[in-house]
């Protein structure tokens, strides 16, 4: 039997692509969009992690802008909040000590805002969305984007098939993927969602804009002592530049108060970064290390750890947000404030316009490009427009080499984001690594890994709680791996194996040939897209595995 016979098709009003902040919002004002007209929509959200909130990790601060205007009462509703930002703290670290900076960027002026936990928030939406009726199906990764017979027209998303053995053969348990159709599909996939990568090459959705960037970073959630010196203190909300990372290296770290005794602690590394042999674990530990923060970890257990990437090119990089039957949001489409370190907000109001939109496309019962600008149209009119307008230059800026860099982000500064180059070119961050220097680098003293506090690379992906069924196809495509062993080892020293944080990538060299060949444990996965970005051949291209696979966070 043909394989497109065999699939099911399910018809939806408006499906959203990926169960995060932005798709979210835009389900649970869509619903109550509807009902105020008195209409009646079938609409749904898929998430290819195992529940809602599996694959949702953040630096946690969210401003309530948006979510107060989904729900005023959010509060009253039991929205998970951990604290409530008291101060803020912007500290420059050298390798020993810490020196607090005069003053906070505005950007960061957080005081008021929530510390949540991105899985508990996104879970707690997805409550709200299914009492209303949305139909929310977690485990469901989708695999291909499908078009309408013009071939432009986005009519849908096929979900992966389940089943398939190693070598592509169907397992007994062989079922194949649902074609989900849809009048409005809504991608809110998060930072380089591959079903939009796929979108962008069909229909253009990046021409004439510049290279998307992203940083990665590494966070874990610690539980602390009841006696711990960050209890009750008048700021708690910290970061930091500086040391482990040279003045040249985009980055930085951030220490918040959660609940309980609990601390969100996490370092994040600009993409565009030069040095071929930096580790990014390697650096996350640094930093946990360091006497500033070491002090106020101290005696914890790390309870969950994670990473992921940013998209935080901002403006310029943003794609088309409109096209035929779909529109684009949250973090896929690069909804982030980058000076600020906070994403959650501007995805929530991105999701609640395009929600808005597909509504108006019903009432109009016409979904084409034309009537869907209404998003981008609505976006560009609000108060989000502004915080991503004003970070158009910044992760351009923060990529160059120190000095000018400083200057740069100054001028930036007093100029609300014009600086001295508006637009500042840039590189994707594929392209900046520079060729490996001899020796090796500077790694955390191995005494420091105790287990509890300090973890190592394996302990932390036990600690995301990912999983993958060991006998299916590779969801890490590496194309050509003879350029692993020649070009990029000679090169760049294999950088996958120190920039993916889950130990995926190792070189091995046999003992008795001495030839290298490069090892892939795709099951550490965390899903994190790093090596899709960041290989400089290209070379790697991450793609969804089969649904419900992946880390299980709960708290971070
Ligand atoms: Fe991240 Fe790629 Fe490593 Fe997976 S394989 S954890 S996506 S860098």
């Amino acid at each position: 039997m043909d394989m497109d016979n065999e699939r099911e098709k399910i018809d939806f009003d408006i499906l959203f692509v990926g169960g995060g902040p932005a798709s979210l919002a835009g389900a649970i004002r869509v619903m109550r969009g509807a009902a105020e007209k008195g209409l009646e929509l079938e609409v749904a959200v898929i998430e290819k992690g195992a529940e809602i909130g599996s694959h949702a990790l953040s630096g946690a601060i969210l401003n309530p802008r948006a979510l107060r205007e989904l729900m005023p009462d959010y509060q009253e509703k039991g929205c998970p909040i951990e604290t409530t930002v008291r101060g803020d703290g912007f500290y420059f670290l050298t390798a020993n000590k810490s020196l607090k900076m005069p003053m906070t960027p505005r950007h960061m002026h957080n005081a008021g805002f929530h510390v949540v936990s991105l899985s508990k928030l996104t879970r707690w939406l997805a409550e709200i969305a299914e009492e209303m009726g949305v139909n929310i199906f977690p485990g469901f990764s989708g695999k291909e984007v499908l078009y309408g017979p013009d071939g432009k027209t986005v009519a849908g998303v096929r979900t992966g098939d389940q089943g398939i053995g190693k070598d592509g053969e169907k397992k007994p348990n062989f079922e194949p993927g649902i074609d989900l159709m849809a009048r409005a599909t809504i991608f809110g996939e998060g930072a380089r969602g591959s079903l939009t990568a796929d979108a962008a090459k069909k229909l253009g959705l990046f021409d004439g804009k510049l290279p998307q960037v992203f940083e990665t970073g590494i966070k874990e959630v610690i539980q602390l002592p009841e006696d711990n010196g960050f209890v009750g203190r008048p700021v708690n909300d910290l970061h930091t530049l500086g040391y482990p990372l040279d003045l040249s290296t985009p980055g930085g770290g951030f220490i918040y108060e959660m609940a309980d005794n609990r601390v969100s602690v996490g370092f994040l590394v600009g993409l565009a970064y030069r040095n071929a042999k930096l580790d990014l674990y390697d650096e996350f530990i640094k930093f946990k290390a360091h006497p500033f923060v070491a002090d106020i970890i101290r005696g914890g257990t790390v309870v969950e750890q994670g990473a992921r990437t940013v998209s935080t090119g901002g403006y310029y990089t943003m794609p088309e947000l409109a096209v035929n039957g779909a529109m684009f949001v949250g973090g896929c489409a690069g909804m982030q404030n980058t000076p600020g370190l906070k994403g959650i907000h501007l995805a929530m109001k991105s999701g609640m316009l395009a929600a808005d939109a597909a509504l108006a496309a019903v009432e109009a019962d016409r979904f084409d490009k034309e009537t869907l600008s209404a998003y981008p149209e609505s976006l560009s009119d609000s108060w989000a427009v502004d915080e991503l307008y004003e970070g158009r230059n910044f992760a351009q800026a923060l990529g160059r080499k120190s000095p000018v860099k400083w200057v740069h982000l100054g001028a930036q500064y007093i100029t609300r984001g014009r600086g001295i180059l508006d637009p500042m070119p840039m590189e994707p961050d594929a392209r900046t690594l520079e060729p490996a220097k001899a020796g090796e680098p500077e790694q955390p003293d191995k005494a420091i890994y105790d287990g509890t506090l300090y973890v190592d690379k394996l302990t932390g992906v036990y600690l995301s709680k990912t999983q993958h069924r060991e006998d299916q196809p590779s969801h890490l495509i590496v194309h050509d791996t003879h350029l692993c062993v020649t070009k990029c080892w000679g090169t760049y020293a294999s950088p996958c194996t120190r920039f993916c944080p889950g130990q995926v990538y190792e070189m091995e060299t046999d003992e008795t040939t001495g030839e290298r060949k490069l090892k892939l444990n795709p099951s550490n996965c965390l899903h994190c897209k790093t090596c899709d970005i960041k290989d400089p051949y290209d070379n790697i291209t991450w793609t969804c595995p089969e649904g419900g696979d992946g880390p299980n966070y709960t708290v971070v």
